[in-house]
């Protein structure tokens, strides 16, 4: 059993949330967990009062990029208790992610220990009103001071939770991106790791400014096979079929992807995993046989996306009603997380 240090603090700032609508990012739980990696181990984790912390200006990660994260929902059950949904998925992907950017991984009871601890340090901000839920961020990034090109020998992981209130996003109008790239087959893209992100707003910027909401990435080599969108895997229901690009080294493996495409799964819906190119997406909308399209992810869960520029041609997604995929999707992983629906696949950790 892995022994963390808690440094309590003396007041609260719980006071001043607005849990029925937490707006997403803005506020941090009263407490933060802090370890750091140095000869080759995982030392001095540590529960402190969420607040700043100071470095050297020459810490490795600002200047060369050694800097992960990963991104969770902790949930209020309709019985009270709290669960997060599928940690260990995350830990798995954080893990492949550090090991991309050769920074030491995170071991599995250093993980749990943290989160279970610092949850229970902060367990009356897990908001309840329907849609909420605590938003956790486990991040790492190289501590170490120097301005030499290296691999760092020095890091810090740490944890920050947020209430996060129900997404309101408007459904998505999207343009399929054949001028930039967010990553390539043999990047970083699997990764999820801060450079992919700091790397894709200027290609995001520019579509916002041309009226778009976000971008469908294409492959970086032909700019000719969907990636993604934006910060969301991409789904397709085409003639009743629910149709998702293949995983590759270019794609973040989504775990809500996942999860709704094992709800499909369990719905006897037919999946396909598999490249899917613009011009036949293009055939597909061309003959109205597109019913439903939607990007996934923690943060949305499903987003319904309403239109698709390919090229110089708009193409309109029908609005998903009560009966779409998604919003019955959507149902499904909500009362699962809540314990209204049986947990059939073992998702909820329950704390
Ligand atoms: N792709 C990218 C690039 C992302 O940042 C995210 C959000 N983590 C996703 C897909 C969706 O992943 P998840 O369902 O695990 O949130």
């Amino acid at each position: 059993m892995i022994e963390i240090a808690k440094k309590l603090s003396p007041t609260s700032r719980i006071s001043t949330i607005n849990f029925a609508n937490p707006e997403f990012g803005k506020d941090c739980s009263d407490h933060m967990f802090n370890a750091v990696y140095r000869n080759g181990e995982w030392t001095n984790p540590e529960i402190i009062p969420f607040g700043d912390i100071t470095f050297s200006p020459a810490m490795l990660a600002l200047h060369y990029g050694q800097s992960v994260f990963e991104g969770m929902k902790a949930f209020r059950m309709h019985d009270g208790r709290i669960s997060i949904f599928r940690p260990h998925s995350n830990l798995e992907r954080f893990n492949r992610s550090l090991d991309r950017m050769c920074m030491p991984t995170i071991p599995e009871d250093l993980f749990f220990a943290a989160l279970i601890e610092l949850l229970k340090v902060d367990q009356d901000w897990v908001p309840s009103a329907p849609g909420t839920s605590l938003y956790i961020r486990p991040f790492c990034f190289a501590s170490e001071p120097r301005l030499k090109i290296k691999i760092a020998d020095q890091y810090q992981f740490m944890i920050l939770m947020s209430p996060a209130g129900k997404y309101f996003g408007n459904p998505y109008r999207l343009k399929v991106e054949t001028e930039y790239t967010r990553t390539a087959e043999g990047g970083t893209g699997y990764a999820k790791c801060a450079g992919n992100y700091g790397s894709s707003f200027y290609p995001v910027k520019k579509a916002l400014e041309e009226g778009f909401d976000q971008v469908l990435w294409t492959d970086a080599k032909e700019h000719r096979y969907i990636d993604e969108a934006g910060m969301m895997n991409i789904m397709f229901m085409v003639d009743g079929k629910l149709i998702t690009p293949a995983l590759n080294s270019a794609i973040l493996e989504g775990i809500t992807r996942d999860s709704v495409l094992t709800i499909a799964r369990d719905k006897g819906i037919e999946v396909e995993e598999r490249r899917i190119a613009v011009d036949e997406l293009e055939i597909y909308l061309r003959e109205g046989r597109v019913t439903e399209v939607f990007g996934t992810g923690t943060a949305a869960v499903v987003a319904p996306v309403k239109l698709i520029r390919i090229g110089k041609v708009d193409y309109e997604i029908p609005v998903p009603d009560e009966n779409s995929f998604q919003n019955k999707a959507y149902s499904i992983l909500n009362d699962i997380r809540l314990g209204l629906a049986p947990d059939t696949h073992g998702w909820n950790f329950i704390i």
